[in-house]
């Protein structure tokens, strides 16, 4: 699909503005086709969204045509990607309801465009963070982007997905009022959706004008260009392409493996949660020596040793245990706002009653038992579930790798 002599010119881009999301998608379809691009992008009657790649003559072509279709212009984050391997698998068009899942859709259609809150330039959103007093700095992306790098001092709300912004906006509301709120992502699109929700609120409770709310335009993507040495950014700005990162100029990692705590921040499709399938920071020497490949996200640590995804592993005496400590933490979960938590809980402790009970049933072979012996069974994928060695974690988002034929 791509010139394998050529390098090729990776795009990030997006634009609010009421749209027809079918005649944008056939569009693109037909964009994609004829210039022979990958990537992924997102339509909706908010707007569009996407990375795309291809060589530099396609993507001037591609820009131009998608830049008619909309009055505002298009900020075109472009990045030279010498390693002349596609990044996508394939160029995949979506519909969606919200550019951002917010999970509002229907409810209070926020109008982006006049709600988000005030831009800032690099340059202005940098001498800003020189004077932190008062200052609520947040990274509105989600945790796993974040630990690998962020700005100092900022916020992390703890998300998984963007579906999360409206919780943690409303734990958070009473602490951000009057003070100056300043929001950033990887290329600005989640800030100005995250940023008009806030606004909404503050406005609801009468805060509009005491709490000033800034967003960096272009994200992090453009500061880094504006201060190659990383200016007030640490570690790495993760991407959602097989890149999965791009390096700062100051060079430091700060991003911790999850099971030895060592310096480690690069991303792999096949070390996800085990609960929530969200990325999980694992470095090699650790992956490489875990029989299972199961781990745990910052959320769901206190999972760890309890919870786990594949059972047909486990002796009798093991499930046991995972029952019984599953048992406890289902009981400490309480409140309404715990319910997904205490779902999640039950329906893998009724999993491991039900596999209890079939290895009580099951008929004993010889000396050993199920009730010591550990079943030998090799490592899979979380996400497919096919053996590891088929399936590397390569059927994770953008890692997924092309069909072959
Ligand atoms: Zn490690
Ligand atoms: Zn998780
Ligand atoms: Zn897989």
């Amino acid at each position: 699909m791509l010139d394998s002599d050529a390098e090729t010119v990776v795009v990030l881009f997006y634009c609010y503005q009421d749209s027809c999301a079918a005649s944008l998608a056939a569009e693109q379809r037909l964009l994609g086709a004829e210039l022979g691009l990958c990537g992924r992008v997102l339509v909706a009657a908010e707007g569009i969204n996407g990375t795309v790649q291809g060589d530099a003559a396609a993507i001037a072509v591609y820009e131009a045509a998608v830049q008619k279709s909309f009055s505002s212009q298009i900020d075109w984050k472009r990045s030279i990607d010498k390693s002349n391997t596609a990044l996508f698998p394939d160029f995949v068009v979506k519909e969606v309801n919200e550019l951002v899942g917010f999970g509002l859709q229907g409810s209070e259609p926020l109008d982006v465009v006049a709600e988000s809150g005030t831009r800032l330039s690099p340059q202005e959103f940098h001498s800003l963070l020189e004077n932190p007093d008062e200052l609520r700095l947040i990274d509105v992306r989600n945790t796993f982007e974040y630990d690998v790098g962020h700005f100092d001092g900022a916020i992390d709300p703890g998300m998984t997905h963007t579906a999360q912004w409206p919780r943690f906006v409303k734990n958070n509301i009473q602490d951000l009022k009057g003070r100056t709120v300043m929001l950033y992502c990887t290329g600005g699109i989640r800030c100005e959706k995250a940023s008009a929700f806030l606004r909404r609120r503050l406005k609801e409770d009468g805060a509009e004008v005491s709490t000033p709310v800034y967003q960096l335009e272009g994200g992090i993507h453009r500061y880094l260009e504006a201060f190659p040495d990383g200016g007030r950014f640490r570690g790495a700005n993760f991407v959602f392409d097989k890149r999965a990162q791009m390096r700062s100029g100051d060079g430091t990692v700060i991003g911790r493996c999850s099971e030895c705590l060592g310096p480690w921040d690069a991303h792999h499709g096949g070390r996800v949660c085990t609960v929530c399938r969200a990325l999980v920071l694992v470095c090699d020497d650790c992956d490489a020596s875990s029989e299972h490949g199961e781990y745990w996200c910052p959320e769901h640590s206190n999972l760890r040793g309890s919870y786990f995804h594949f059972l047909d592993r486990f002796s009798e005496k093991e499930l046991q245990a995972q029952a019984q400590s599953l048992q406890l933490l289902l009981d400490k979960e309480v409140g309404t706002h715990r319910k997904n938590r205490r779902n999640t809980l039950r329906k893998k402790l009724l999993q491991v009653q039900d596999r209890l009970e079939h290895l009580q049933l099951e008929p004993k072979h010889g000396e050993t038992t199920s009730e010591d012996a550990e079943v030998s069974v090799p490592r899979r994928c979380r996400a497919c579930e096919k053996p590891y060695c088929q399936c590397p974690g390569v059927c994770w988002g953008f890692w997924k790798e092309i069909a072959q034929e």
